[in-house]
């Protein structure tokens, strides 16, 4: 059983590929902000403390975000691994993750800086199904959703003032992954700022090696 990572900055297209990976390799997408959106709406103790932290753009405690990912790898559908979106963020969190189970690649979505604002702020979703759009980028069809329904839903945080903390926590806790990630020898670098599909293409790539 391994697992796979899927690392960048907030806005680089991590949720996006997940979609398409998740029908390539038969693994579930576990992203720890969605998890933690639902604890949130439910209200659990879980959503009341981490809800602070996300609305100010700043990482949830490491101890709050091993504990869901530690029960959800239990789950029967993560027997043969997961694709982690979003997770680890910190080095303790990775270091956890390592005992927790194997992860064979991690691939690094790299989008500069200059263009996360854009699109971050045109983002929304499909309220019934989850998939991502964007307003000018990936636009929901005219037909509609492939869900067959759409409500346009967007994220709290997804706004210009929150965009610069989570970067700026990008940049302070979560990039030092990177070098920690290349000298255990599965840092797999994509260039983000294409177009969709090829990034889909080169990822998949880069799962085969
Ligand atoms: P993440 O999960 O890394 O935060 P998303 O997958 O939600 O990122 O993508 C952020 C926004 O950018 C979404 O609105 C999405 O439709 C759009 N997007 C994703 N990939 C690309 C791309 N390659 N080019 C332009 N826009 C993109
Ligand atoms: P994005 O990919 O756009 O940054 P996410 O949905 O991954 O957004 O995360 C939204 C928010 O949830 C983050 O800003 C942070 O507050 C919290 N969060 C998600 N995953 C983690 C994590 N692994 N560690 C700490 N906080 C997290
Ligand atoms: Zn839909």
């Amino acid at each position: 059983m391994s697992s796979i990572v899927l690392f960048g900055p907030p806005g680089a297209g991590k949720g996006t590929q997940a979609e398409r990976i998740t029908i390539s390799t038969g693994l579930p997408q576990v992203s720890t902000g969605d998890m933690l959106r639902a604890a949130v709406k439910q209200k659990t103790p879980t959503g009341l403390e981490a809800k602070g932290y996300m609305d100010a753009g700043l990482l949830v405690p490491d101890s709050i975000i091993i504990d869901l990912i530690r029960e959800r790898i239990l789950l029967p559908d993560a027997k043969n691994g997961v694709m982690f979106d979003g997770f680890p963020r910190t080095i303790p969190q990775a270091e956890a993750l390592s005992e927790i189970t194997n992860v064979s690649h991690v691939i690094a979505i790299e989008v500069p800086d200059e263009r996360i604002v854009d699109r971050i702020c045109g983002r929304y979703s499909c309220g019934d199904c989850g998939l991502v759009f964007h307003e000018i980028f990936n636009p929901v069809p005219t037909s509609g959703c492939e869900c067959g329904t759409f409500t346009e839903k967007r994220r709290a945080d997804d706004n210009k003032e929150t965009v610069q903390s989570r970067l700026a926590a990008y940049h302070e806790q979560t990039s030092p992954l990177a070098e920690w990630y290349e000298s255990r020898g599965i840092f797999h670098r994509i260039d983000g700022d294409r177009e969709i599909n090829s990034i889909s293409e080169d990822i998949l790539l880069a799962l085969a090696k």
